[in-house]
């Protein structure tokens, strides 16, 4: 898939037959099996935010596949290997494509046991859905302090939140706005649904002490409200901004009820947790899980689907299968 830019500003993505010689420079050269559609890849190919930082751009902020040509000791031609993040398919030709060149560190190896179909299914939001799991335990929040929230169910980082703090052991409570989805997210896991609309509006600044803790994913006065109605002592961990950039909120729950607030970044987290993260995924997520949160399409596809995806009517995961 390739994005360009036109006279008048307007992104044009359009799917185009490439010589190999059109790649950028590269330690490894990887013949991708499989990417996906995230939140961000939709930003991009739609060009309704100025996520890509270079044109033309090929898209995909993840992918997985095997080493085609390596100049690096550490992967070897026939490797699986897996990459999200470090600014693929912003600042670096990305994975919706049948090949990408890039940097030997930015590469792990694909989990053993693990699938390129099941990795993908859980892809980018599913392992920052990890490291929002990983963030509240290392903050001390255990199975049984209390109910959980998680806003924005519907998508991917939240769907794999809820089935990943389900198997943890905690009560969930998702936030949507598609209630008819409550099935399937009881299905992942969650015990109890909301309505996002509750979330939505300017709040007051300390509430009722609902939750023991949260993945926030959506932002916004969302953001403000969980915090809000977190207890005492409660961690809210914040990855997304699908309502918005912006957080109305207080100081009120950070000072009066000893409330943290722990920022997730996918994109440049360490390769040390990007590889803890992705073992975990590997044991604690079985593919059938996954089968009913996951929608596997061809690349033409994949650019249909992005004005869909900002307009959050696509349920779980989008994989897009290249070959
Ligand atoms: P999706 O589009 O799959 O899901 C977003 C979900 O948010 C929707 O399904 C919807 O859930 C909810 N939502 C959408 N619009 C609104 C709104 N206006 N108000 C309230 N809720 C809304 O995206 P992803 O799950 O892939 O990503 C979620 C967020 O996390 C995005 O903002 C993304 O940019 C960010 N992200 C951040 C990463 C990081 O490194 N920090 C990595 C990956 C993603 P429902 O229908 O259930 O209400």
């Amino acid at each position: 898939m390739h994005l360009t830019k036109d006279g008048e500003g307007r992104t044009r993505a359009e799917l185009r037959t490439l010589t190999p010689d059109a790649l950028p420079e590269g330690e490894v050269l990887v013949k991708v099996s499989h990417s996906t559609l995230n939140y961000k890849d939709a930003l991009a190919i739609t060009g309704s935010s100025p996520v890509v930082r270079s044109f033309p751009m090929v898209p995909g902020i993840d992918f997985v596949g095997t080493v085609e040509r390596s100049a690096d000791p550490r992967y070897q031609v026939g490797d699986a290997v897996l990459l999200n993040g470090w600014g693929v398919g912003e600042a670096h030709w990305g994975g919706l494509a049948g090949y990408a060149s890039v940097r030997a560190d930015w590469l792990i190896p694909l989990p053993h046991g693990m699938s390129p179909a099941h990795a993908m299914a859980i892809g980018t939001a599913g392992y920052t859905a990890m490291l929002c799991v990983m963030a509240l335990q290392a903050h001390g929040v255990a199975p049984g302090a209390g109910p959980v929230l998680v806003t924005g169910a519907n998508g991917g980082v939240g769907s794999i939140a809820i089935a990943l703090l389900a198997r943890a052991g905690h009560l969930v409570t998702a936030s949507t706005g598609r209630r008819e989805e409550e099935p399937h997210l009881r299905a992942l896991g969650a015990s109890a649904i909301m309505d996002r609309n509750l979330l939505s509006n300017a709040g007051k600044p300390l509430q009722k002490e609902n939750w023991a803790a949260a993945v926030d994913c959506v932002g916004s006065h969302t953001l403000a409200n969980v915090l809000a109605g977190t207890r005492y002592g409660g961690v809210v961990a914040a990855c997304g901004l699908a309502q918005g950039m912006d957080l109305p909120a207080t100081v009120a729950p950070f000072i009066l009820r000893g409330v943290s607030l722990i920022g997730i970044d996918s994109v440049q987290a360490p390769r040390e947790r990007r590889l803890q993260a992705w073992q975990r995924l590997a044991r604690d997520l079985p593919a059938d899980v996954l089968d009913s949160n996951t929608r596997t399409v061809s690349l033409p596809d994949a650019l249909a689907l992005a004005p869909e995806l900002l307009a959050g009517k696509i349920r779980g995961r989008v994989v897009v299968q290249i070959d």
